[in-house]
């Protein structure tokens, strides 16, 4: 055969071959488009490769605008919002970040934690919360103004930290002038208040052989008296509390001993309102380790209570029983009690239920959460057990003493609405 017509024919059978192969493959992959789309033919094929096209730029489009928005939200906050990358550099700020940390607008972007914030406290605080999962902090920011920043740390369920500043200090200066206030207040009632309470006692003597009206009178200003002084005493207990100059003084004391003798000092002010004083002590002596004052506080100041809020009479009883590893002291009344809806606010600072039910009987509202700080700087708990219209048990534990020793000062740490500085996981 002529060479020309078998290179002809030749070219002819490659080229049917990569036509078909071709055809073939297009087949293949039209079929396989036909299977993921659940297409019956190849122009259902076509139209629904369009469409998926369609929706993947409409989400695209809805992704940027989401974006954009989120963005705009974080302009309007007047917290700073801080997001970091799982490496702590820094992807995104918003301005108030910039103005509370007093950074240059958009010069922490892209750096790292460190040299983005120039503040090591702040990259810790990320740092933890990275590894923990959040964490919260307090700082003041290194500079003329110095302002007081909270920052919360938080990881975000997807990836990197988030970070969330708030500039408080306005905030902590009136917290510090009410605590000043409140310090000086107290301090300044209490000469008057202690000169009535001894005029009234002097009057109380003198008046043996007057007639019992005068007497019930002057009977009454010693216990409104009463009242005043616990008042301000509690008063004066917050405000050292708050300012952190709270001191306790930790020995080996006996609870059984002194829930004894503190309830007895209030035996003669429950008798004057018709309530009589009943003990359930083991025969034991139960150490803790503690500070003796400070705990029989808390006594009196439950005792106070459970004589304020029975107004019916009956019996106060008070009981000390051996815990696990504590000691649990008890005070249980048979008053008015405590609604359920306000058994968990009641140790809350200034929290008092419902002024109606109680009146003539009020408090400042800070006996239970001078009590609660006390029993929780002791690394023990309190809590309360009623119902309503019977009466109350507040009980608290203290831990058991591990073996005598000395006294020992440890400082309370201030408590209140403050950030502390202990990351939570
Ligand atoms: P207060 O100075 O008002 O007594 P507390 O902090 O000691 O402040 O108590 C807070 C509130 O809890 C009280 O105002 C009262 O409503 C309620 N409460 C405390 N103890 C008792 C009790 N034993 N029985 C009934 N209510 C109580």
């Amino acid at each position: 055969m002529d060479p020309v017509v078998v290179l002809f024919i030749t070219g002819l059978v490659v080229l049917i071959g990569y036509v078909s192969g071709i055809a073939i493959s297009r087949g293949r992959a039209i079929d396989r488009l036909a299977d993921a789309t659940g297409a019956t033919d190849a122009d259902d094929v076509e139209r629904r490769v369009r469409e998926a096209l369609d929706d993947a730029a409409a989400a695209r489009w809805n992704a940027e605008q989401v974006n954009h928005d989120t963005g705009y939200l974080t302009e309007l906050l007047t917290a700073g919002i801080v997001r970091l990358r799982d490496d702590l550099v820094v992807e995104f700020a918003n301005e108030a970040a910039y103005a509370i940390l007093e950074r240059r607008s958009g010069s922490m972007v892209g750096r790292p934690a460190l040299e983005a914030f120039v503040d090591t406290r702040v990259e810790g605080i990320a740092r933890t919360a990275m590894e923990y999962g959040s964490a919260n902090g307090e700082l003041t920011v290194r500079s003329v103004v110095g302002a007081t920043v909270t920052v919360r740390a938080r990881r975000s369920p997807v990836s990197g930290v988030w970070l969330v500043m708030e500039d408080v200090s306005e905030l902590r200066r009136l917290q510090r002038i009410r605590t000043e206030f409140i310090d000086n207040l107290s301090h300044e009632l209490r000469t008057p208040i202690t000169t009535i309470s001894l005029l009234a006692e002097t009057a109380a003597r003198d008046a043996e052989a007057a007639p019992a009206r005068l007497r019930d009178k002057i009977s009454k200003i010693e216990i409104e008296t009463g009242h005043l002084t616990q008042m301000v005493n509690e008063l004066l207990d917050l405000s050292r509390i708050e300012s952190g100059t709270v001191q306790l003084l930790l020995d080996d004391v006996d609870m059984v001993r002194l829930a004894q003798t503190t309830a007895e000092r209030l035996r003669l002010f429950a008798e004057r309102q018709g309530l009589r004083l009943r003990f359930d002590l083991p025969n034991q002596v139960l150490r803790v380790r503690g500070d003796e004052d400070r705990l029989g506080q808390v006594l009196i100041n439950l005792l106070h209570n459970a004589v304020k809020f029975s107004p019916n009479g009956g019996d106060i009883v008070v009981g000390v029983r051996e815990g696990d590893r504590d000691v649990v002291t008890w005070v249980r009344d048979p008053g008015i009690g405590v609604p359920a809806a306000d058994r968990a606010r009641i140790f809350e600072r200034f929290y008092k239920v419902d002024r109606a039910r109680v009146r003539g009987r009020g408090g400042t509202g800070l006996g239970l959460s001078i009590a609660r700080h006390v029993v929780e700087s002791h690394g023990g708990r309190i809590w309360v057990e009623s119902t309503e219209g019977e009466g109350s048990t507040f009980s608290f534990t203290v831990p058991m003493a591990p073996a005598p020793s000395g006294t020992t000062a440890v400082r309370v740490e201030p408590r209140g609405p403050t950030l502390g500085p202990a990351s939570e996981v």
